[in-house]
C-alpha cells in the first residue's frame, strides 16, 4: 500500500483530504504544520505529499525546497500543493521550487486523484507517465496530420490542398493521445481535441523532436493547456544550451508573449527525457538522433497496430560529406565511411517501418544550394526509404516557398524514383487535415 502524507493547518480540510485519500485504498499520514510535515516525512519516506502553502510553523515552500535538497530517492517524493491562493506568482513560486502539482481550493477530489494517477502510472518506473496499458484496446492506431510546414507557416490561396501550418501530426493509439511537435498545426488540433471532449478531462503526450520554432511555436495557443482539468505532458530531449523548460518557458515571455508558460492554467509536466526507449501507456518509443543543427531526434511509434516513424528535420551524413564540408570524400576517405555508417543506423532505425513521416523539404537544385542546412532533398529521402523497405513514406516539412503545384509536382518525382530503384514503397505529400489508419490495408 502506498503512502501519502496530507500537511495541513486546517484540521477540517485535512481531514476531509485524508478521509477521500483512505476510501482510495492510500496509507495515510497527517500533519498540522510544516515543520512536523518534514519529519513526519523524513522517517516514513512517503511517496506522496499534498501540502498547504500557508502555514505556522514551516510553510509550504519550505516543505517542498527541503524534500528536493535531500536528494536520492526520496528527494524525487511527488508533491502536489494545495491552496487557497489563485496568484500566478504563487503557483510560479511552487513550480520553480520543485511541486509537482498545484491546486486552488476548494479541493476537487477528481482532480487530485487525476494527478496521483499520472504519478502512480510513471513515477516509481523512471519511465514517463502515462494511463494504464490496455485500459482501452482500440481497433487501429490513427495518425493524423495538423501541420505539414516546415521553418515558418504558409497561409494563403497557394497552399490551401497541401496546409500552411507547421510540424504537428496526432497518433491515437488504445488509450493514448500522442500529439508529434506543436508546430502551428497544434492549434486547430487543440480545438478539435476540446471540442471532443465536451467538459471532459484531456490527458495527453507532446513528443517534441527539438524545439526550433517550428515544432514548437503553436504550443501557446493549445487550447487543452488553459484547462485545468486536462494534463499535457511535453518530453523531449535536453537542448544544446538550455534544459527543456527554461527552453519552452523563454518564448513565452513578457517581451514575446501575455501569457508565461506557468501561469498556463493546465496540468503540464515537462520531463526531458534521458532513455532512447520508452513506453507511453502501450506504445512503445525509440528516439534516435537526427543530423540537424542542435539536439534533434526522430521518434518511431511501435503500436499494436503497426509502427511510424517520425523524423520531420533530418539532413543524410553522405551528402553532407561528400559536398557540403572542406572535410570531403577526396580528402578525408574515412569521412566516406563515418558517413555511411551514420546513415545506416537511420535505416536500421526506419527498418520495415508501415509509415515514414520524412524530412523531404527540397529538390536535388535546392539542396545543392542548402547544404548544411539540416534538411533533405527528394531523392535522398526516397533513398532512404526504399532502403529500410518502408511501406508508406509521407514527405513531410514542406518548404514555405513550394504551392500546392510544387508538392504534388514531388508526389510525381517521389514515385519514379521508388520505381527506379525497384522499390515498393507507396509515396504521398503530407496534407493537412489528412489521416491514415493502421494496420494498413493490403494493396
Ligand atoms: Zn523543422
Ligand atoms: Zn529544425
Amino acid at each position: 500500500m502506498k503512502t501519502v502524507l496530507v500537511i495541513d493547518d486546517d484540521r477540517v480540510f485535512r481531514s476531509t483530504v485524508c478521509r477521500i485519500l483512505a476510501d482510495k485504498g492510500w496509507n495515510v499520514l497527517e500533519a498540522d504544520g510544516g515543520d512536523r510535515g518534514l519529519e513526519i516525512a523524513l522517517e516514513h519516506r512517503p511517496a506522496v505529499v499534498v501540502s498547504d502553502l500557508l502555514m505556522p510553523h514551516g510553510n509550504g515552500y519550505k516543505v517542498i525546497r527541503s524534500i528536493r535538497e535531500t536528494g536520492g530517492a526520496f528527494g524525487k517524493t511527488r508533491i502536489i500543493v494545495t491552496t487557497a491562493s489563485p496568484y500566478g506568482t504563487d503557483r510560479d513560486t511552487a513550480l520553480a521550487a520543485g511541486a509537482d502539482g498545484y491546486l486552488v481550493k476548494p479541493l476537487i477530489a477528481s482532480e487530485l486523484f487525476h494527478l496521483l494517477d499520472n504519478f502512480s502510472s510513471g513515477a516509481e518506473t523512471g519511465k514517463p507517465a502515462g494511463a494504464e496499458d490496455g485500459d482501452i484496446r482500440s481497433a487501429t492506431t490513427l495518425v493524423k496530420f495538423w501541420g505539414v510546414r516546415g521553418s515558418v507557416p504558409t497561409p494563403g490561396p497557394g497552399t490551401v490542398h497541401f496546409g500552411g501550418n507547421t510540424s504537428c501530426v496526432e497518433v491515437r493509439s488504445d488509450d493514448q493521445i500522442i500529439v508529434l511537435d506543436a508546430g502551428t498545426g497544434i492549434r486547430p488540433l487543440g480545438g478539435a481535441l476540446a471540442a471532443e471532449s465536451n467538459g471532459k478531462p484531456i490527458q495527453l503526450t507532446l513528443l517534441l523532436t527539438h524545439t526550433h520554432w517550428d515544432h514548437i511555436q503553436g504550443f501557446p495557443f493549445f487550447a487543452p493547456a488553459y484547462n485545468p482539468k486536462n494534463t499535457v505532458r511535453v518530453f523531449a530531449y535536453e537542448g544544446a544550451r538550455k534544459g527543456l523548460e527554461a527552453t519552452l518557458s523563454s518564448q513565452m515571455e513578457s517581451p514575446y508573449f501575455p501569457i508565461s508558460l506557468h501561469q498556463m492554467p493546465g496540468n503540464i509536466a515537462i520531463q526531458e527525457l534521458k532513455a532512447m526507449s520508452f513506453n507511453i501507456g502501450s506504445v512503445q518509443i525509440e528516439a534516435a538522433f537526427a543530423n540537424h543543427p542542435g539536439i534533434c531526434v526522430g521518434y518511431r511509434l511501435v503500436t499494436r497496430h503497426g509502427s511510424i516513424v517520425y523524423m520531420p528535420d533530418n539532413e543524410l551524413f553522405q551528402r553532407l560529406k561528400e559536398q557540403g564540408t572542406p572535410r570531403s570524400v577526396e580528402n578525408f576517405p574515412e569521412a566516406q565511411s563515418f558517413a555511411k555508417h551514420q546513415d545506416q543506423k537511420l535505416i536500421d532505425f526506419m527498418k520495415g517501418a508501415d509509415i515514414l513521416i520524412l524530412d523531404s523539404q527540397y529538390d536535388e537544385a535546392e539542396y545543392l544550394k542548402r547544404i548544411g542546412w539540416g534538411h533533405s532533398c527528394l531523392d535522398d529521402s526516397v533513398a532512404l526509404a526504399v532502403s529500410a523497405g518502408v511501406k508508406q513514406l509521407y514527405l513531410f516539412h514542406h518548404d514555405p516557398d513550394h504551392d500546392d503545384a510544387r508538392i504534388s509536382k514531388f508526389e510525381v518525382r517521389a514515385r519514379e524514383l521508388v520505381s527506379l530503384l525497384g522499390g515498393t514503397t507507396r509515396v504521398e505529400a503530407a496534407r493537412e487535415g489528412a489521416s491514415v489508419e493502421l494496420p494498413m490495408p493490403m494493396v
